[in-house]
């Protein structure tokens, strides 16, 4: 099963993948993170999309799409979560020709709807583990012990650094301009579902899990 993810930055699309990823054996396919993967390479292509990334744009097509082809070439297991990607048009153009092209269908499209003021509080209250990836909120995810990941027991927590109110204002504004059209797109494909990103995790999980069975 191949899904999509779709929602504004912090609306808990990562969260919520890499509970798929434990329970279903599926592959998470963050254009966010293979991005920050090359920004941290200090290749040229990392070089040009860190400023990109730090400002909050979004960076080109062409970039995240050669990302996407190469991950849709290795092996599937359980199914890919699209997650951050498609976020234009032009991007749900090629993700459709590459599905096509491997032989593998898109079975759903789940938006995680939140408000705008929810989204500045959980962003800004957010970090990782610098080891594992999972994700902390100072208010409503603390590890159990104190800048211990409770996933790996690693002692690494890391803030993104366009995780700040400048950035993830500019961030928004993209996604209401590029990325937003994206949920009539499906919806005319008869392959949205809607659920409530502000549930607490569980709760949301649940409601995945409901479109997903
Ligand atoms: P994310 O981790 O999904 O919040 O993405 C962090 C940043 O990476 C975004 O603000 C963009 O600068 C860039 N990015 C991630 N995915 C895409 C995409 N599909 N298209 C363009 N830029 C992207």
């Amino acid at each position: 099963m191949n899904i999509i993810l779709l929602g504004p930055p912090g609306a808990g699309k990562g969260t919520q993948a890499r509970h798929l990823v434990d329970t279903r054996d599926m592959i998470q396919l963050s254009t966010g993170d293979m991005l920050r993967e090359a920004k941290d390479s200090g290749t040229e292509m990392g070089n040009k999309v860190a400023e990109v990334m730090a400002r909050g744009d979004l960076v080109t097509d062409d970039i995240v799409i050669g990302l996407i082809r190469e991950k849709l070439e290795g092996d599937s297991k359980g199914g890919f979560i699209f997650d951050g990607f498609p976020r234009t048009l032009a991007q749900a153009d090629a993700l459709a020709d590459l599905m096509e092209s491997t032989g593998q269908t898109l079975d759903a499209v789940i938006e995680m709807q939140v408000d705008d003021a929810a989204l500045v509080e959980r962003i800004t209250g957010r970090y990782t583990c610098g080891e594992c990836g999972e994700v902390y909120h100072n208010v409503t995810k603390r590890p159990k012990v104190e800048g211990v990941c409770d996933n790996c027991g690693a002692s690494n927590m890391k803030q993104r650094a366009d995780d700040n109110e400048e950035s993830l204002r500019q961030r928004l504004m993209e996604y209401y301009k590029k990325t937003s059209p994206l949920i009539g797109y499906y919806y005319a494909k008869g392959q949205l579902h809607t659920v409530d990103g502000l549930a607490d995790i569980d709760d949301v999980r649940a409601s995945i899990a409901s479109v997903l069975d």
